[in-house]
Order: structure tokens, then C-alpha cells, then sequence
């Protein structure tokens, strides 16, 4: 395991008797602090959530350009126009 000295601040075994650095002894050793992990399964599940609503609002835009479709060719049957 690898600890931080405390002292000059260097990485150190943490089985050494003293910093090989400064000389410091192993009671000045510290663990090294913990790096911020980043989140990226939560971004990647914020993105899919956004693909997923991109995906709906597209549909919702196929269906009502169907539907629009529909209308238009009923009015057009109605008024006995021929496409
Ligand atoms: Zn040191």
C-alpha cells in the first residue's frame, strides 16, 4: 500500500521505516486522499434518459404528422380530390 508523507508530501510504502524523501518517520505517514471519482454510469443514464424522451418527442411528431396524413387525405375523399 502506498501512503503519502506528511512531511515532504511523497509517495511512501507504507511498510518503509522512515520517508525515503525526508526521513521522516512512518507515524508521519498519511493516507494518500482520495481522488473525486467522477460519475459517468449517471451521465450515461442522464444521456439515455435524454435519448429516451428524444425518442418519444420524435414519435410523438411521427404519429402526428400521421395523423395530419389521415386528415388531410379524409378531407381530401370528402371534397372528392384524387391524389
Ligand atoms: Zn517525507
Amino acid at each position: 500500500m502506498i501512503v503519502m508523507c506528511s512531511e515532504c508530501g511523497s509517495d511512501v510504502s507504507s511498510s518503509a521505516d522512515f520517508c525515503p524523501n525526508c526521513g521522516a518517520q512512518p507515524s508521519y505517514f498519511i493516507k494518500k486522499p482520495k481522488q473525486k471519482i467522477s460519475t459517468p454510469t449517471q451521465k450515461k443514464k442522464s444521456k439515455l434518459q435524454n435519448d429516451v424522451n428524444n425518442l418519444f418527442s420524435s414519435l410523438g411528431c411521427f404519429i402526428a404528422l400521421i395523423i395530419f396524413a389521415f386528415v388531410i387525405k379524409f378531407i381530401a375523399e370528402l371534397f372528392g380530390w384524387s391524389f
